[in-house]
């Protein structure tokens, strides 16, 4: 059975996440999708908020399972018994930062493979910081989450 982690802040999950997760569901047997709880960071919404937006928008995708984590990757990964971390690729930009994480994993454990998918071009402007610093303006941020991130982005900020 392969197992897959795709681990991230999803502060908020964005239509370029999705699109990955879509993606990555259908190349492996069950995909975790693990839901960065960061002490030393103030995300905008708490990991079990993040966690409950990944659950809804992820209903249709039967082998998707959404939980949070903290600590380091490789530790979930194994706790997971998966063997493939998934990751997006935006731009060059993003490519040294995974680099030296996928390399530096495999070091502290052989049998984790990183599987790169690259964005939709569509998708390759958006972050998550970008959806924040529109919604906190109260700027239209439908193109750019699913329906029901955009109402809870909505909700924050008035
Ligand atoms: P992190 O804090 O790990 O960067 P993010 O939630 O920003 O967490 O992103 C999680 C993963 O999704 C990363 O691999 C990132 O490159 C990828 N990703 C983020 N935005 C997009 C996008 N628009 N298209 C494709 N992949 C993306």
């Amino acid at each position: 059975m392969r197992i897959a982690v795709y681990p991230g802040s999803f502060d908020p999950v964005t239509n370029g996440h999705v699109d990955i997760i879509k993606r990555a569901a259908k190349m492996v047997d069950h995909l975790v999708i693990g839901v960065l709880h960061n002490s030393s960071k103030t995300p905008l919404f708490s990991a079990e908020e993040r966690v409950n937006m990944l659950s809804e928008v992820c209903q249709g995708i039967p082998n998707v399972e959404i939980r949070h984590f903290e600590g380091l990757l490789v530790d979930f990964v194994m706790e997971c018994n998966a063997t493939i971390v998934v990751r997006g690729l935006r731009a060059v930009t993003d490519f040294e930062y995974e680099l030296q994480w996928a390399q530096s994993n495999r070091i502290v454990c052989p049998q984790m493979d990183t599987m790169f998918l690259v964005t939709n071009v569509q998708y390759s402007y958006l972050s998550s910081s970008v959806v924040r610093e529109y919604a906190s303006h109260r700027g239209d941020i439908s193109p750019f989450v699913p329906p029901l991130v955009a109402e809870r982005l909505k909700e924050k900020y008035n």
